[in-house]
């Protein structure tokens, strides 16, 4: 049952699609349900998107390029600093709207609060900072001017992880570039962005600058929006099998994509490694979301000599963990997005064991109501276990013993992922080696947890194409333009 302070949030979310200023019913008259995955509950019935609503959403956002584009970038940036502000004083709403629709511990939705609001902050700030050049061409002939002009409207589809981070991280930086935008947030949380598309046009956003399209069918929907010659641009968080078959139809379109795809985190603790400074960041590393992060470690890499201590410690705090409703406070462990992803990891484990692996602490779904699975460390892993290939996305922490610097790389890089590593020396040198040698497009040396709304971030590999936040992010909204002037 939910409680009135929470029911009320819930009213004051729109259940429509956001179309040109407008909150719409779908043309098919269908709605989604959308759950609280710690009881199973649904919380509230919002407008299920058809092709004809994303192609309206679409038609929105083509009408609205120029003006937005013509808006000087210190007002784009003005409305993107009220937007962050104006975020900021809503923190608990957002907060609390996130754990009921996705489980996520609440004090770690407020986190999410702050890092997604540092987007709108960090872009309102490089709106306006877009450079260009002016070079003397070799020849002596003439000037050459390079500018960045915003590529045009583009489509986002964020996963159900970080509802709203995941969005800003996009918005922001469109927005600043004079970028529209039309966003299919995931059909399990739609919620946190629907709110947030509220908010920005609260801050001033204009009507048809971003619309938002929830659907239960996304193939359909960005099927049809990839193929409309009036999308400039596609920009997908979410797995890497999904990712592959949009680059795929987005290729039909030469359409420009930035892809935020899947993980393989290594995590290594070498020898010399503070060992209390590696559970620290491991236990941010592995359980921050519940495990259900990108860059979350998936496989912790620690050398032979240590490992003992190492697990025999970790599993002393893992066994403390607090399980719960996320939405409820004090909460560390909230409930798995849905009965998916505990059989998916009920699996994962089974195999691991199978293979020779041993549970040190946890190692069980939890029963019902609710998606709960126990946080589990397990030892001793096999490399052929399925979740040294496979992302866990579960509190689930599995350790791998090595015995030398280059079998710790080997392990390391033996993934199609390169999303980020992480890194635990007290050695220098070992620790300048290993930023060279590891395949991920991030890395924590010495931290369990990385990302910044300053900072590049991005993978390599099967991990995506693109970076998202830093002075790089604006950039994936821009296309450069050459023009000589000859003397
Ligand atoms: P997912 O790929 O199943 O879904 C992501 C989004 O794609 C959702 O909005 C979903 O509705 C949509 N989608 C699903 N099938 C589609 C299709 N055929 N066509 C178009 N859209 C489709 O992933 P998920 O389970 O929501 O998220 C978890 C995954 O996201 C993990 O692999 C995780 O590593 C990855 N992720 C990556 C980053 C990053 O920045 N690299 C961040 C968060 C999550």
């Amino acid at each position: 049952m939910l409680k009135q302070s929470e029911q009320e949030l819930l009213d004051r979310v729109e259940s429509g699609l956001g179309i040109g200023g407008e909150w719409r019913v779908s043309t098919s008259g269908m709605t989604l349900d959308v759950q609280d995955p710690s009881s199973g509950e649904v919380i509230k019935s919002i407008a299920d998107a058809t092709v004809e609503d994303a192609m309206s959403a679409l038609d929105a956002a083509v009408a609205a390029q120029e003006a937005w584009a013509n808006t000087p970038t210190r007002e784009r940036s003005d409305i993107l600093r009220r937007a962050f502000n104006l975020l900021m004083q809503r923190k608990e709403d957002f907060a609390l709207l996130m754990s009921m629709e996705m489980g996520k511990p609440i004090a770690e939705a407020r986190s999410e609060v702050d890092y997604g609001g540092e987007f709108l902050r960090w872009f309102s700030e490089e709106a306006v900072r877009v450079r260009g050049d002016y070079r003397p061409n070799p020849q002596g002939t003439g000037m050459m001017v390079v500018s960045h002009l915003p590529v045009g409207p583009t489509y986002f589809i964020t996963p159900w992880n970080f509802p709203l981070a995941m969005a800003t991280r996009k918005i922001a930086p469109a927005l600043a570039a004079g970028c529209t935008v039309v966003i299919k947030p995931a059909e399990l949380t739609p919620l946190t962005t629907i709110f947030f598309v509220q908010l920005l046009a609260e801050a001033g956003v204009p009507a048809g600058v971003v619309n938002v399209v929830p659907t239960s069918k996304p193939g359909d929907q960005s099927s049809a929006l990839l193929s409309d010659p009036r999308l400039r641009k596609l920009s997908f968080t979410g797995s890497t099998a999904v990712g592959v078959k949009l680059m795929a139809i987005a290729a039909q379109n030469v359409l420009r994509t930035s892809m935020e795809l899947g993980g393989n985190a290594p995590f290594i603790v070498f020898e010399d490694a503070d060992l209390e400074r590696a559970i620290e960041g491991v236990m941010l590393a592995k359980f921050r979301n519940i495990g259900q992060a990108c860059t979350a470690a998936n496989r912790v890499i620690v050398h032979e000599s240590v490992a003992d201590e190492f697990v025999r410690r970790v599993s002393e705090r893992v066994a403390t963990m607090s399980i719960g409703r996320g939405a409820e406070e004090g909460n560390d462990i909230g409930a798995l997005v849905n009965t998916k992803a505990v059989e998916n990891i009920a699996r994962l484990v089974e195999d691991a064991v199978e293979k020779g692996a041993t549970i040190a602490t946890g190692g069980e779904a939890i029963a019902g109501p609710g998606n709960f699975y126990k946080p589990t460390v397990i030892d001793r892993l096999n490399p052929r276990a399925a979740m040294m290939h496979e992302e866990i996305f579960g509190p689930v922490l599995g350790v791998i013993r090595f015995s030398t610097e280059d079998e710790a790389v080997q392990i390391a890089n033996n993934t199609k992922y390169g999303l980020v590593s992480y890194v635990f020396t007290e050695n220098i040198h070992r620790g300048h080696r290993m930023i060279a040698k590891l395949e991920t497009g991030m890395m924590g040396l010495n931290t369990g947890a990385i990302s910044n709304a300053a900072a590049p971030f991005g993978g390599l590999k099967q991990s995506g194409i693109g970076r998202e936040g830093g002075f790089e992010g604006i950039h994936e909204f821009l296309a450069t333009k050459y023009t000589l002037l000859p003397r």
